[in-house]
This record gives structure tokens, sequence and C-alpha cells, in this order.
């Protein structure tokens, strides 16, 4: 669990609206992440393009309500201890956009190229366990600011559901291509590129749950192929436009699974088969009682049928 009191302050849209203008207002008034309010965030840590005195198209800053400062994680059965680690913005537009597909096709392979840029310095690092990226899109997704943005996190443990991915590669090192092969088989393919395949899981927890996995393994985003960051660009922008067609305005949320950083000798032989992936969550309906206590999901589309609708909403 992380304990992060500060992030109570955190302020939403309408908030920054009242407190730097008016909600009626335009956003490049109040809204932190519009050009010409840089100076509401901290200094950035890398942008595109590199050269400062050029016009930023994409920028990542330390999050001013971070949950990884100097407050107690409370580990099962362990001592309370200070969570370490980064946690930082992605800025993914200078301009006030709600959702990527107002984002240029060449200017969102721009910013996943940043955030590569910004995981390999942050692998090299060498003090942290873990890092992802996220993506909470809309409200039900828990996002507070509408600009289009997502989050970096860096972590000195290695969270539990990447241990529980780790122990299904321990019992099953070819776990990754049988998911692949299992969906080929199954129908569940929405689409492919660059050696990635996009997937419907066999458990979906939400209609149009889709999987974004590398075909080879390969453990982390920064160091794949240039080819694969753009074709990872491509992906999460070609499934949010079929998402958008098929449930219009729909919220979501995205994390990227990689590997630990730092392996010990037995994580090494364990995490040889990780596949790196994005899992790509929609959030059409609310996680009730029987999920949240169960861990058991209803979905009201199965699916092979979320897969053929997916694969139906090309544009
Ligand atoms: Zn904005
Ligand atoms: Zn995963």
């Amino acid at each position: 669990m992380f304990v992060a009191p500060q992030r109570g302050g955190k302020p939403d849209d309408q908030a920054l609206a009242s407190r730097f203008g008016d909600v009626s207002s335009g956003p490049h008034n109040w809204c932190p992440f519009c050009a010409g309010n840089e100076r509401r965030t901290p200094a950035d840590v890398g942008r595109v393009p590199a050269d400062a005195s050029l016009p930023w198209r994409a920028r990542i800053v330390p999050n001013t309500y971070p949950i990884t400062t100097g407050q107690p994680v409370a580990e099962a059965g362990g001592e309370d201890r200070e969570a370490g680690g980064r946690h930082e913005v992605v800025i993914e537009s200078p301009r006030h956009h709600g959702s990527i597909l107002a984002i240029e096709a060449d200017a969102w392979r721009d910013v996943w190229s940043l955030c590569r840029e910004r995981l390999a310095i942050i692998a090299d690092e060498d003090r942290h366990a873990w890092a992802t990226i996220f993506k909470n899109s809309g409200r039900k997704a828990g996002s507070s600011l509408e600009h289009v943005h997502s989050q970096l996190v860096a972590v000195d443990i290695v969270p539990p559901v990447i241990r529980g991915e780790l122990a299904a590669l321990a019992n099953d090192t070819a776990v990754f291509p049988r998911l692949i092969a299992a969906a080929r088989a199954g129908g569940r393919i929405v689409s492919e590129r660059g050696g990635l395949v996009a997937l419907v899981p066999p458990a979906p927890r939400q209609p149009y749950e889709t999987w974004i996995v590398s075909e080879q393994p390969d453990p982390h985003l920064h160091a794949a192929a240039a080819e694969q960051g753009a074709a990872l660009a491509d992906l999460t922008r070609d499934f949010v436009g079929r998402l958008e067609r098929l449930a219009p305005g729909s919220h979501f949320n995205w994390w990227l699974h990689q590997a630990p950083f730092a392996w010990s000798a037995a994580d090494a032989r364990t995490s040889a088969g990780w596949h790196w992936h994005l899992e790509i969550l929609p959030r059409l309906s609310e996680f009730a009682g029987f999920e949240l206590g169960t861990g058991c999901h209803i979905t009201t589309v199965s699916a092979e049928d979320s897969a053929q609708r997916l694969r139906d909403a090309a544009g």
C-alpha cells in the first residue's frame, strides 16, 4: 500500500479553473499542461524536441503530487519504510486535447520515443526495482485532469501483479508464446504490427480489454528496437480509434508491464521468457462488490466477440 497524503491536495480541472481564471475561460488560462503555463509545473526532465529554444511538442515533468516521496510503504508482514523512486507526468501535447486521437500520428510516435528515452535513463539510475508508464483517460479511469497526459512511475519494490506474472513464468517459460498462440487459434487477435500483437486476453475484465504484447522475448520497452516503439504508438492510437467507434467517449486505463530491472540470479532465470506488454482496460462498467470481493470479473461481451467487434471497427 502506498500512503500519499500529499495527493489529497491534488487539484482537478474545476479547482484549477476557479483558482486561475474562471471555468468559462479557455483552458490556456488555467491548465498547467497547456503551452504557456510551463511555470505552473516543475522544470521538465525530458522534452521533444530536445532543443529548448524550439517550442515543445511533448514534455515530462516531476509529478507535483507524487506517490513516491518519503511516505511509508506497508508491505504484508513487513516493516513500514520510505517509498523511493520517481513519479513523473508525460504531457503528451502542448494543446488542450482530451483524447490522444487529436494528436497527429507522427507526434504520437514522438511521445512514445520520449517515454522510451526517459525509461532508459531511469533504468540506468540503477536504484529502481521496476518502472511503468500508465494512462488514466477520463474520470471513470481515475483522471482528474482532461489535458492528454500519462504518468511514469519507478519504484523500489516489485509490485504484487508483476510478482504474480513472474510466478506464472516460473511455472511455464512459454507462457507468453502460449498466450499469443491461443489468441491466434481462438480468433482473439485484434491487429499486428512491427513485431507486436494486439490481442484480447482469454478472461477480459471489461468488454474490449486488449493487450499489446511483444512477439519475441524482450524484458523492457526502452531497450526494444525503435520500430517497436513506433509500432506501439501506432497500435495504441489504432486501438483508441476502434474503441471510440464501438463505444464513443469511453474512458480507459493502460499500463506497461515490464520485467523488474534488478534481477537476482534466480529471477534472471525465470524472467528470461518475459515479453513486455501494455494492458489496455476500457472502463465501460464499474467494478462492484463481486469483482472486488472475488477477483472474478463479469463481462457482458465475450473475449471472442470483443475481438471480432474490434477488428470490424478498423478505421
Ligand atoms: Zn491544457
Ligand atoms: Zn501483465
